[in-house]
């Protein structure tokens, strides 16, 4: 396995793209010479200069910060399946008196978009946020 594969044009590479501003996966649309000229995205159907995708600047920390990175990672895709499928607008606002039923989508000033996943007698709720879950005050029963 130590062949280099030869880029063609049509051939599919991964580049990054300014509009979705992001990698994308994208179609070469022109070669120069070895290097691709010329991409489209295949998110957006831009078509733009190819341009390497930006190795994400890890600063070299230790291993503890790529796990932490991990785990925020982690918590904001569980806190997205979490929201996701609720209407943002049926949310209720926070404050310490509201009496909220687990599963309640919550808007929290600071934090923004969160699920109630567990009540707790008399006056303790967690709330999953984005950042992670926050116990907060709240009014049960
Ligand atoms: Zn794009």
């Amino acid at each position: 396995m130590s062949e280099e594969k030869q880029l063609a044009a049509g051939d599919h590479i991964v580049a990054r793209c300014t509009k979705c501003k992001e990698i994308t996966n994208h179609t070469i649309v022109a070669m120069v010479e070895d290097a691709p000229a010329k991409v489209e995205c295949n998110t957006c159907n831009g078509v733009h200069k190819y341009r390497k995708p930006a190795v994400k600047k890890a600063p070299a920390k230790s291993k503890t910060s790529a796990a932490k990175v991990a785990k925020i990672n982690k918590i904001e895709t569980e806190w997205e399946d979490l929201v996701q499928n609720i209407d943002p607008a049926t949310a209720t606002q926070y404050s310490m008196k509201i009496s909220p039923k687990e599963g309640e989508l919550i808007n929290h000033p600071t934090f923004g978009l969160g699920r109630v996943t567990s009540v707790t007698k008399p006056n303790k709720m967690e709330i999953y946020f984005r950042d992670g879950i926050k116990l907060l005050r709240c009014a049960i029963g």
